[in-house]
Formats: C-alpha cells, sequence, structure tokens
C-alpha cells in the first residue's frame, strides 16, 4: 500500500499552520479534503526552502477542495523533490491529482526522478 508518509491531516489556516510547521525547513505537503475520516489527496508539492511559508500561498485558494494539509519535513531540497516524485506517481499523477505537470527539479540541478524517466 502506498502512503504518503506525513503529518496530519490538519486544517488548512494560517493559524494551524503556525501551531503544526514550527521548522524553517525544506519538505512536502499534500492538500485535500477529509470526508468519513478518510483524507482524500488532491494536491502534492514541495518547498526547497520552507515548507511553512508555501502552504501559507495555498490558504483560502480552493476552500472547498483544499480544506486540509498533511506535510513532512525534508532534509534536503533533493530529498524533498524525489519525495515529491513519489507522491506524484504513487497518488495517480496527472490523471488523479490536481497537479498539471511533473515536479519540476530546481535550476541548475541535474536531479532524476526516482520513478521515471522524464529527466533522462
Ligand atoms: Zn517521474
Amino acid at each position: 500500500m502506498v502512503t504518503l508518509d506525513m503529518n496530519g491531516p490538519y486544517e488548512l489556516s494560517t493559524q494551524k499552520i503556525d501551531e503544526v510547521v514550527t521548522k524553517t525547513s525544506p519538505g512536502n505537503y499534500a492538500l485535500g479534503y477529509v470526508q468519513d475520516n478518510t483524507f482524500y489527496i488532491c494536491y502534492v508539492g514541495r518547498s526547497d526552502t520552507d515548507i511553512n511559508e508555501r502552504l501559507k500561498q495555498w490558504v483560502g485558494k480552493k476552500p472547498n477542495r483544499y480544506t486540509h494539509f498533511k506535510f513532512s519535513y525534508a532534509t534536503s531540497p533533493k530529498a524533498a523533490f524525489e519525495k515529491e516524485c513519489r507522491n506524484y506517481h504513487d497518488f495517480g499523477g496527472a490523471v488523479k491529482l490536481d497537479n498539471e505537470y511533473h515536479p519540476q527539479r530546481p535550476d541548475g540541478t541535474d536531479w532524476k526522478c526516482p520513478i521515471c524517466d522524464i529527466y533522462d
């Protein structure tokens, strides 16, 4: 069974983000909603620098769809990129997720997706 391997879900609000995302760190997140105690994933993403700040940019963007988030810290931007790739593929890619595109590697890196050959 595939999992996000993240903490949450938590309500997507500025207050809640500050309460639970207390480190300034690269990290990963998923956005979605909760129904019958199940978290439904709509979007996966990452921040290379500050997961707290990135999550706050989503507050209120799709208030009916992105009501909750899950997150995890990453040890490096590269670890965050590789986890985002796994999350993206594990949960259906652009077909099932709101993500329109494959996760982007930062400019100037030669990092590869651990799952597919898009960057080969
Ligand atoms: Zn890939």
